[in-house]
């Protein structure tokens, strides 16, 4: 019998392209591209990825063409404040696309909560999520449904506001908008039907959200390696960001003073590493972490 080939559908170009292949990649999976550039398959183990649009990658989820899919949630959320759409199962965050869906006008626009939205016309491509977050908002509003593009809308008079996507903010203020309001925080998350599927496949999907896990939970991270006087330990454990208990080793014919060994789990700036001089640390070293389970 053939083993079950796990099926990932990802973003064939665009933002979150690269960095869907770079986290498979760095979960220890050796990609080779076929001949259609529609798709990979991975070397050293049965997987293979399809290349789509971002749109369409919650129906191939949803029709079981992929079992799972990385896309924006932003995406899924306005499929599922859609009418009749089959729900689908976001399994985890990936950390990379963040952006918000916001609200956005021009910049002399008065806005004093979403009530100022009334009787305006909204362009957007996300009318479902719109529609809802105006009903929630109890307002009043015209949606204007575009397919892209939403910026320009202002100046070309078709709506007032915008909902559109927005990350550094760049795009709106080059076209003289500014964010007023977020509808959604949206980032890449991975997805999967809620279906159960094939007792390989069920296991396949386990062992890829593992290693994606210890991917995600590596980046950023560190080792902080240092000796300090045993009296300054409580205060040392304090300085760690996002560290647990430190293990603490003794050293070789000192008794005042430990070894210390901590997994950071958030940035360590240099003013960390004073603060851990300012406690007494010594020999302080800080490394990458590669791989984490
Ligand atoms: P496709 O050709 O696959 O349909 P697209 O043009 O719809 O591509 P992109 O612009 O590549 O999509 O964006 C893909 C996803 O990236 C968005 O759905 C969103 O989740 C995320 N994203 C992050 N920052 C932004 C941003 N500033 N603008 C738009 N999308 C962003
Ligand atoms: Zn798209």
């Amino acid at each position: 019998m053939t083993q079950k080939r796990l099926h990932i559908a990802i973003q064939k170009s665009g933002r979150l392209a690269e960095k869907s292949l770079d986290l498979i990649r760095d979960a220890g999976f050796r990609l080779v591209k076929s001949a259609s550039d529609l798709a990979y398959s991975v070397e050293n183990a049965p997987i293979d990825l399809w290349c789509v649009r971002d749109d369409d990658i919650p129906t191939f989820v949803a029709d079981g063409v992929a079992d799972l899919g990385m896309v924006g949630r932003n995406v899924l959320a306005e499929r599922a404040a859609g009418p009749n759409s089959a729900p689908l199962v976001e399994l985890m965050p990936l950390g990379f696309g963040r952006c918000r869906l916001s609200i956005a006008a021009p910049l002399n626009f008065a806005y004093a909560g979403a009530k100022s939205l009334s009787g305006l016309r909204i362009a957007t491509t996300y009318p479902n999520l719109l529609e809802k977050f105006l009903a929630e908002q109890g307002v009043d509003a015209k949606i204007v449904t575009m397919r892209g593009a939403v910026e320009v809308a202002p100046r070309l008079k078709l709506a007032e506001v915008i909902c559109d996507l927005v990350s550094t903010g760049a795009t709106l203020e080059a076209n003289g908008l500014a964010p007023l309001q977020t509808v959604l925080e949206s980032e890449a998350v991975l997805v999967r039907a809620p279906r159960v599927a094939s007792e390989e496949i069920e296991r396949a999907i386990q062992s890829v959200t593992a290693r994606f896990r210890g991917v995600i939970a590596s980046q950023g991270a560190k080792y902080v390696m240092m000796n300090a006087p045993r009296s300054a330990l409580p205060e040392i454990s304090r300085i760690l960001p996002g560290a647990d208990a430190p293990t603490v080793t003794p050293l070789a014919g000192r008794d005042d003073v430990v070894a210390v060994h901590a997994v950071c789990q958030e940035s360590v700036f240099w003013e960390t590493l004073e603060a851990l001089k300012g406690a007494g640390a010594s020999a302080i070293l800080v490394l990458p972490i590669e791989k984490m389970m």
